[in-house]
């Protein structure tokens, strides 16, 4: 997607370990008027997919994720890090190592928002290594439902995710498509 690029471009601040920062429009300020065009692109891609929900994890990915659900009109569900009151038992959950923060979350997901015949998109900000996604995975192959999708905001195409995906036989859609970091300059792969 240009505008993103140009926005990545414009926006994004190359620190160390690979690491995108991109936090006046994705992951602390919000650009709600892209956001929006980004769900709209999610939802062109995948409208003929039979999606029945969108699953994502909290909190960057909620926000691209409930675009994508309102253009593909299905409801939107994100995995939670920590219990609560309100979300104890009956849960799916996974673990996932966080790329960014270094920690081993338990992600959860409330079994009565899944059902066997749901067909889910996965969208998340970015795909790295990929283990927020294959989190995901996980609680949908306990919960038996069909991942018909992923759709990332950005994927860094030099780290493992990406292959994982592809490996999965799950349709990935990357908005943008980062081959590499050359000097704090971001790359874009040409596909
Ligand atoms: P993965 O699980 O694919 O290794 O990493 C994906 C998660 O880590 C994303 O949900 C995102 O929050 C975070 N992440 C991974 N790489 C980056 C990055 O370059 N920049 C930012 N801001 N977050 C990242």
């Amino acid at each position: 997607m240009k505008i993103l690029e140009d926005r990545i471009r414009q926006d994004g601040t190359v620190l160390p370990g690979n690491v995108l920062k991109v936090d006046n429009f994705l992951n602390h300020q919000i650009d709600p008027q892209l956001m929006d065009q980004m769900g709209a692109e999610f939802a062109r891609h995948f409208k003929d997919a039979g999606i029945t929900k969108v699953l994502t994890v909290e909190s960057s990915g909620i926000a691209p994720a409930v675009m994508a659900g309102l253009h593909l009109q299905v409801p939107v569900i994100f995995a939670r890090k920590h219990k609560s009151l309100t979300l104890q038992d009956n849960l799916y959950t996974a673990k996932v190592y966080s790329y960014t923060k270094q920690v081993n979350n338990d992600i959860s997901i409330d079994r009565r928002f899944l059902s066997p015949e749901d067909r889910v998109l996965i969208v998340d900000d970015f795909l790295a290594n990929g283990q927020a996604v294959q989190g995901l995975f996980d609680i949908a192959a306990t919960a038996g439902i069909t991942v018909a999708g992923v759709g990332v905001v950005i994927e860094k195409r030099f780290q493992k995710g990406h292959q994982m995906v592809v490996d999965a036989g799950v349709p990935l859609v990357a908005l943008a498509s980062i081959a590499s970091f050359a000097d704090g300059q971001v790359i874009f792969a040409q596909d």
